[in-house]
This record gives structure tokens, C-alpha cells and sequence, in this order.
């Protein structure tokens, strides 16, 4: 569409743009109330209808079983790295099996870049006991320890396994399985699936739990993805430590009981977010995963074809699909990159600050087009600037 960029922003992220217009023409009048859905009361039939066709349709879209609850919060991705830790440890699962053992369960983390690590370092703030199973550290989190190396907790002495399957600012993905198939089932396995959720199937019956930022692949800030195993939702009510220690908004169960809605959610995230599905399900969750390996492809073939220009840092075992990260031989040349893809019309391409470089984040909504651009233009500026 005309003035519109290529948008590589790692997140909040470029959005489908049939969603986008959608929304235009909806904002003032929404399907004839006269009003728009930022106007909206959440209790209305109106809005009801929205968050139960959101739900309803990622539930079709990542055939979510039955025994599972979708749940939309706030707080984030980060909100989520206490939750997680403080609804399992809440839950009658974990609490009976901790009574059994007779002292504190370990939760064991798989350290795969800066937000598993974020992850970890917010359970060990809140007094958990964590047990490191693998830490990229030693290599600058540019790989994952093979799982024959990860030191995993004895069973009945864990609480849960977790890690992130897609590190935004590292570019490290775990493989789809790696993880399930390395834990052992009785171990709820909880996943931060923030900025690769939607981007290929998942099966979600071997999960304890998925969380995920919405800002990335799935719509606009402000809301918060969880989709959790019901029977962790199980408590034993009297339990007074545990309410003291699990403030209702990060409460699963709080939200469980009232349909995402016991106090004011984020409407008009929700309702975006419900297109972005709607918009998933008609390209189908299988195209969209063949799409997000086609676009990637195009980038990493650049890189794999002058490794020592442009300086890829992740393993080619687990390297993502979502954010592609690499360096240039010099900052200069990093500057002159990132001001040339600008006249291009390419933004939002800087690596994080820690980390530097280059990032280009290849969502759900970047066309090929966008991706076949990107890599041109990689392979133009190695003619001009190259060795
Ligand atoms: N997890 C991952 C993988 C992320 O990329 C991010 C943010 O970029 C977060 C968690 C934190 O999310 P939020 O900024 O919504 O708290």
C-alpha cells in the first residue's frame, strides 16, 4: 500500500495488512453500533462476541484440545515469567507432589538466550529454586547445548521445565519438539512462545503450558496469550500461602473462571488479535509455516553465501526463522547498512543494544515480496561494499 514501509521491527511488529484495513473501516462504527470497539463496554453482547470468536478461533487455528484453557492477559511476556512460576507452584499438582518430596521443588530452566535468562532470573527473585538443565552462556548464546548435555532435575523432584522456543534478541529457535521430547511427560513443560506463536503448528497436548506477548505475530500490545493444561488450574482453595503469594492479575485461574474477563481487559488488543486469527485461519497454520521458511531462506542464503561479510552468530541447527541476526566486518559498515536500507524503505532493522548488528525480524505478516527485497538488497551492498 502506498507509504507504507518494509517493517523488520522485532516487535511491536508490522501487522497483516487486510487486518489493518479492516480496522480502519470498522474504528468509527462497528458492525452498525454506532460506535467504535475502543468505546465499548467489555460486558456488552457486542464485545462478548468478540473475545469468544478470538478464542474460539485460535483454538481452530493451533487445534487446541479441549482440556486446554485460552486465556488473554496483561502484562506481557515478562508479567508471564512470575506467572508461570507462581500459578504451577500454586497448583494442587505441584503442591502434592512438594509434600510428597518434603521440601521445595526445583523448576528447571533452559537457558537459551536473554529471555529464558530474564525468565529464570524473575523465579529466582521470588525465592524458587532453580536448577540451570543448559546455558548458552559459554558460546554468547549463539547455539543450544545438545539435549544429551541438559542436566534435567530428577522427575519427582520438578516442578516444571521451561524454556523459550524463539529468542527475540539472540535469533536462537528451538526446534519444535526438542524440548517435549527430552522431558519426561509426568513434568508440566511450560514454553514462552512470544515471538514465534502462530508461525507453525504446535502440539499443544505435550505442553503444561504456552505464553506468549502478543506484540510480535499474533496483534498489538498490551495483551498476553496463555494457554494452559486445565488440571494445573486445579488448587486446593485453604491453601493461605498460596493466595498470598499469587496477586490476582497474574492469576490463571482467576481469568479462567471469568472468560478472560474478571476485570477490564485490553479490548481493543483482543479484538485485533481475533482478525490476526481469523487471518491465520484462512491462510492456514501449515502455508503460514511454509511462508516463514521461504521468507528466511532468502535472508540466510545471502549469509551462508559471504559468511565473512555478513557475519551470521547462530548455529545453522538453531538458527530462527523470526529474527535473523548477523554483523557486518565493521560498526561503520553496520551504520552505512542500516542508513542505505532506510532510502530503500527498510526499517527498523537495528540489532538490540546488547547485541548490536543487524536484526530482521520476518513475521507472519512480511510478505515474500519484503523478504525477497531485503535479501536484493543484501546482495547489492555486497557488490558495493564488499571485499
Ligand atoms: N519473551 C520473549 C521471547 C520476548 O521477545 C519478549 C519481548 O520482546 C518478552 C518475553 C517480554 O515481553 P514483554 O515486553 O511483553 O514483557
Amino acid at each position: 500500500m502506498e507509504g507504507r514501509v518494509w517493517n523488520f521491527s522485532a516487535g511491536p511488529s508490522t501487522l497483516p495488512l487486510p487486518v489493518l484495513e479492516e480496522v480502519q473501516r470498522d474504528l468509527l462504527n462497528y458492525g452498525g453500533t454506532g460506535m467504535s470497539v475502543l468505546e465499548m463496554s467489555h460486558r456488552s453482547k457486542t464485545y462478548g462476541g468478540i473475545i469468544g470468536d478470538a478464542e474460539a478461533t485460535l483454538r481452530r487455528v493451533l487445534d487446541v484440545p479441549s482440556n486446554y484453557s485460552i486465556l488473554f492477559m496483561q502484562g506481557g511476556g515478562t508479567g508471564e515469567f512470575a506467572a508461570a512460576y507462581l500459578n504451577l507452584f500454586a497448583s494442587r499438582a505441584v503442591r502434592e507432589k512438594q509434600r510428597r518430596l518434603g521440601r521445595p521443588l526445583a523448576c528447571d530452566y533452559l537457558v537459551t538466550g536473554s529471555w529464558s535468562k530474564l525468565g529464570k532470573q524473575e523465579v529466582e527473585r521470588l525465592g524458587g529454586r532453580v536448577n540451570v538443565a543448559a546455558d548458552g552462556a559459554a558460546s554468547g548464546y549463539a547455539g543450544i547445548p545438545p539435549a544429551a548435555e541438559w542436566t534435567l532435575g530428577a522427575p519427582d523432584e520438578t516442578a516444571f521445565v521451561y524454556y523459550c522456543e524463539n529468542e527475540t534478541i539472540h535469533g536462537v529457535e528451538v526446534p519444535p519438539s526438542a524440548v517435549v521430547d527430552a522431558v519426561d511427560p509426568s513434568v508440566p513443560v511450560i514454553c514462552d512462545m512470544s515471538s514465534n506463536m502462530l508461525s507453525r503448528p504446535v502440539d499443544v497436548g505435550r505442553f503444561g503450558a504456552i505464553v506468549a506477548g502478543a506484540q510480535k505475530n499474533m496483534g498489538p500490545a498490551g495483551v498476553t496469550v496463555v494457554i494452559v493444561r486445565k488440571d494445573l488450574l486445579e488448587r486446593d482453595e485453604g491453601d493461605a500461602d498460596v493466595t498470598r503469594a499469587l496477586p490476582s492479575v497474574l492469576d490463571w485461574s482467576y481469568y479462567d473462571r471469568a472468560g478472560s474477563m474478571p476485570h477490564t481487559p485490553p479490548t481493543f488488543s483482543i479484538y485485533v488479535c481475533g482478525l490476526v486469527f481469523r487471518w491465520a485461519e484462512q491462510q492456514g497454520i501449515r502455508e503460514l509455516a511454509r511462508r516463514r521458511a521461504a521468507r528466511a531462506r532468502l535472508v540466510y542464503d545471502e549469509i551462508d553465501a559471504h559468511p565473512a561479510f555478513f557475519r551470521g552468530r547462530v548455529d545453522p541447527a538453531c538458527r530462527s526463522e523470526m529474527n535473523l541476526v548477523f554483523n557486518l566486518p565493521t560498526p561503520e559498515l553496520e551504520a552505512t547498512f542500516l542508513a542505505e536500507a532506510a532510502e530503500r524503505r527498510m526499517v527498523q532493522l537495528k540489532g538490540h543494544r546488547s547485541l548490536g548488528g543487524i536484526r530482521v525480524s520476518l513475521y507472519n505478516a512480511m510478505p515474500l515480496e519484503g523478504a525477497e527485497a531485503f535479501a536484493a538488497f543484501m546482495r547489492d551492498f555486497y557488490a558495493r561494499h564488499g571485499p
